[in-house]
């Protein structure tokens, strides 16, 4: 027996599934049930959790392999009817939309292709397109000249950005660079520790500024890189829902006067909540004179800098350090596509580490500065959705969503039962139900408050359950305030029409009343 030879193993039955054969019929079986659910009409079944248990319940591995057929009826009745139709025009409350048509079939070349980003020997194109597209989406917000590309483009030891799972890890990704590169002067925090640097440099405290609506990845990541949670300095926001740079500036003296080591502030364009925009200009100002890293977090608001008529949103956004996109929100990229991009790519270098076996120092390979190991060529979907719509046509996309957000909450702002919370920056925003006996009144009493609150969660809780309708919900408190209920609304499908919107109103109206008639029955 030659040592190549392999054990016999055609006659075992699993060996089909690795033959092409097979994949025709279960092809066709699939792309029904996408079609099927492509043209749903509502946004989820009314299946309960208590029910989802039951039928997700506790199992061992079968002993014996199940037949195709009897997995394709699973998936066809216990898991599809049972998905969120997040394409659905009428669900207009979280980041998460259609997507492109051309994606599916993408998707399925992807896995056909299996490429493995971590290194050359396991992706080679997919590694050169993968630094062509982060050389696009620099351009795109820092606008280098073309000698700089040419320079850093294939760097072997720069980076002008890391593409990753998602916003969480590109912010992961920035606030290590951040952490490290700022401490750089102190020692190796990588290699070293914190502990060590932090005693060596003789520094109490080590932070990271941000605002209150910062995303919860920021306090995950400040867990996550050892630098503590409590060492988030929360900056409150003021009345246009952007980070208050007076206090901003003030905490900044206060850290110094403590000798409190600031590792980053991390800026917002795009907040999660409402959707707001910070004034980087004055942001990077600050930054600038005090030697801060700067991080803007666009993960959802970044590709405004596609439309001629909004990317005044980002004005300043070349001064930043480092920027967090993410693919898999605007711009419309299956989920799992995160984007960190760095001003100055030889920064790149504080993050990197090569294995001999793997990962060479002198090498292509993007997994040097990547803190994620094996990972998908998702580049491949940002060079379809960057080359088939190309800067215009995802500028009028994002001008139609802002749009049509502008225009529901402009009709929220003079309907007389629903009053608007935020004004919406970009395509988000935040408003509320207020109940009739309420209304018009200046001086509202804590009950009162409290009943408001309780209409929205019931309001929310009700919508989402029948599934024609969804916006979502959130606690939000407006500068300087206590906090509310909010009904949260996000335009991400382009298939979202102004009436789509009016529609899942005029269904929360339909729900106010019947909860307020079952509350008051004699009123
Ligand atoms: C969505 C979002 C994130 C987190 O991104 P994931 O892709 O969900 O990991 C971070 N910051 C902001 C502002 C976001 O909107």
């Amino acid at each position: 027996m030659n040592s190549f030879d392999s054990p016999n193993t055609e006659n075992q039955f699993w060996m089909k599934y690795f033959s092409e054969t097979q994949e025709s019929s279960l092809d066709e079986e699939i792309e029904r049930l996408s079609l099927e659910h492509l043209t749903a009409q509502s946004i989820s079944s009314p299946t309960s959790e208590n029910e989802l248990q039951e039928l997700f319940d506790f199992q061992e591995v079968p002993e014996e392999a199940r037949s195709l057929n009897d997995f394709v009826h699973q998936i066809e009745n216990c898991l599809i009817p049972h998905t969120i139709n997040t394409g659905s025009p009428y669900f207009i409350g979280h980041m998460t939309s259609q997507l492109p048509s051309f994606t599916r079939s993408l998707s399925k070349l992807m896995t056909t292709l299996n490429q493995n980003q971590v290194k050359l020997e396991t992706a080679k194109s997919t590694t050169f397109l993968e630094r062509q597209i982060l050389g696009m989406l620099h351009h795109s917000f820092y606008g280098e000249k073309s000698s700089f590309y040419k320079e850093q483009l294939f760097h072997h030891h720069n980076a002008l950005g890391v593409i990753t799972s998602g916003g969480t890890i590109a912010n992961a990704t920035a606030l290590q660079l951040a952490r490290d590169h700022s401490l750089a002067h102190y020692g190796d925090v990588a290699q070293q520790g914190l502990t060590k640097i932090l005693a060596q440099a003789n520094i109490e405290r080590c932070v990271v500024i941000c605002s209150s609506l910062a995303h919860y990845s920021i306090k995950k990541v400040l867990g996550m890189l050892g630098l503590g949670q409590d060492n988030l300095l929360v900056i409150p926001i003021d009345q246009k829902q952007q980070i208050n740079t007076q206090i901003l500036l003030q905490r900044i003296q206060e850290c110094q006067t403590n000798n409190w080591h600031i590792v980053a502030i991390v800026a917002l364009a795009g907040s999660t909540e409402c959707g707001s925009y910070d004034d980087l200009a004055t942001i990077a100002d600050i930054a600038q004179q005090y030697n801060i890293h700067l991080h803007l977090d666009a993960a959802w608001g970044g590709p405004v800098i596609f439309s001629e008529k909004y990317k005044h949103l980002l004005s300043h956004v070349e001064q930043v350090d480092s920027i967090t996109i993410d693919g898999h929100k605007q711009l419309y990229s299956p989920m799992g596509l995160g984007i960190v991009l760095f001003k100055n790519p030889t920064l790149a270098q504080t993050i990197r580490v090569s294995a001999n076996y793997i990962i060479r120092q002198d090498s292509f390979d993007l997994g040097k500065n990547s803190l994620e190991g094996s990972r998908p060529a998702m580049a491949v979907y940002l060079q379809a959705i960057l080359q088939l719509f190309g800067k215009q046509g995802l500028g009028e996309l994002l001008e139609k969503n802002i749009s049509t957000a502008k225009k529901l909450a402009s009709y929220i702002d003079t309907s007389t039962d629903f009053e608007l919370l935020t004004s919406p920056q970009a395509n988000i925003f935040l408003y509320r139900y207020i109940p009739y006996h309420l209304r018009a009144q200046p001086l509202i009493n804590q009950s009162d408050k409290k009943y408001i609150d309780q209409i929205n969660i019931k309001l929310q809780e009700t919508q989402k359950k029948q599934g024609q309708g969804f916006v979502s919900r959130t606690k939000f408190s407006l500068a300087g305030n206590s906090s509310i209920i909010a009904l949260r609304v996000v335009i991400a499908n382009p298939l979202t029409s102004f009436k789509h919107c009016l529609q899942v109103l005029e269904e929360q109206r339909k729900i106010v009343n019947e909860i307020i008639t079952k509350r008051n029955p004699r009123s």
